[in-house]
């Protein structure tokens, strides 16, 4: 069965995963209170109904889910991977969600009823390869989350293929839209709400979108092709204990597994150089996808009909009359961050508009900052937006009215 377990939205959100990360890297998670908690991640895990719940036995679950934890003698184990991530300027969320895709295995170690000897499928792989390929055929870059459980469901494909022929294979079980909703549509209870959680997780990815039920691509059909072909599931054999295979997965992370496949050579590279980025580096990359992502552009528009730049305040649609959309979206996480989901939806708050010559001047102040403090990218979300807010009071040019 596709396992999953979250806890609450907010805690499979890139920054939180990463201050969780930090937390179980040199805290014992074991016996720790929600007070605690509180003032060491700036999250509650707490039990909605049961205030004096004990987190680790509310939470370990999820931690072992997003690869943070294994469980031994009693205590908390952190990974590899909790290890890396609570580095900043390490790995990009885009990093880490497609290594988690890599590594999540239906059944699954985090869970009972774990068997290593059961062939495994990749439940969150086999989502990402199947709007992946749905877009590289030139069909519509989006599947409904009811379409994707179903197509889980019908077809014995398992995610880890990942050759032209796989690709096919998926491009034929995709044009099944209508079996596939209806088969998605009879899960019900936690089946349902564990695959849906883990989708929404999943669209944090710099490419996807979602809105509703709804998960949108925004990536060219050949850089659709790429990654398909280059992800690649974990193979057997798998450990029996299932502590001890997370730990050995979560190894995988560090030990180079993580590719660098996120070039997007037909979309992102001169759209880096251009945006005025000096290093073209993999964080810089993951922001320019998302600012460039066609979804939550049209999304964000929308909901900000006559957006002015966030900066010098000019107003682009009665300055250039005759052009629609001059603005720049501009992203206010770190660089490395992907976007934040509310659980429904992609979250807008996390943008503004800037016109193109401050979005490249903001971007230059980012790389003096950085360099300066000898960093790749921003600790945590209020530092990134602190830094934007010293932008806005040192931005000495014409205020436009
Ligand atoms: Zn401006
Ligand atoms: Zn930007």
């Amino acid at each position: 069965m596709w396992r999953w377990d979250q806890g609450h939205n907010a805690y499979t959100q890139f920054p939180n995963v990463r201050r969780i990360a930090e937390f179980v890297a040199s805290n014992q998670f074991v016996g720790v209170s929600s007070a605690e908690l509180l003032i060491a991640t700036g999250l509650e895990f707490k039990h909605p109904a049961k205030p004096d719940y004990n987190p680790w036995r509310q939470y370990a679950r999820a931690l072992k889910v997003m690869l943070l934890v294994s469980e031994e003698d009693g205590l908390a184990i952190p990974t590899a991977v909790a290890k890396v991530l609570k580095n900043a300027g390490a790995v990009t969320s885009d990093e880490y969600l497609h290594f988690l895709a890599e590594v999540t295995t239906d059944p699954s170690p985090a869970f009972r009823g774990y068997d290593h000897r059961t062939a495994p499928r990749y439940p969150l792989l086999f989502a990402l390869k199947y709007l992946l390929a749905k877009t590289a055929s030139g069909g519509t870059a989006r599947a409904s989350r009811t379409e994707i459980r179903g197509a889980y469901k019908s077809s014995s494909l398992t995610g880890a293929e990942h050759d032209e022929q796989g690709m096919l294979d998926f491009i034929a079980l995709s044009r099944n839209v209508d079996a596939n909703v209806n088969v998605g549509k009879t899960l019900v209870g936690d089946e349902k709400r564990q695959i849906n959680e883990s989708l929404s997780t999943l669209s944090q990815i710099s490419y996807l979108h979602k809105s509703g039920e709804t998960i949108t691509v925004s990536l060219s059909n050949d850089d659709c092709r790429i990654v398909f072909v280059e992800m690649n599931a974990i193979q057997p054999p798998f450990l029996e204990d299932p502590n001890l295979e997370l730990q050995r997965r979560a190894r995988l992370f560090s030990g180079g597994s993580t590719h660098d496949f996120f070039d997007f050579p037909t979309t992102i590279v001169t759209d880096v150089v251009e945006s005025g980025f000096v290093e073209g580096t993999k964080f810089e990359k993951t922001h320019v996808v998302i600012e460039r992502n066609r979804k939550l552009r049209e999304q964000f528009f929308k909901a900000n009909p006559s957006p002015t730049c966030s900066l010098c305040r000019l107003q682009t649609r009665t300055t250039y009359g005759w052009a629609d959309r001059v603005l720049d979206m501009h992203h206010l996480l770190p660089l490395a961050a992907g976007t934040r989901t509310d659980g429904r939806t992609t979250a807008l708050e996390d943008l503004v508009a800037v016109c193109p010559s401050c979005h490249r001047a903001i971007h230059r102040y980012y790389g003096i900052w950085l360099r300066k403090y000898k960093r790749k990218d921003f600790n945590t979300v209020e530092e990134a937006r602190a830094v934007y807010d010293e932008i806005l009071t040192s931005f000495s040019g014409a205020i436009h009215v």
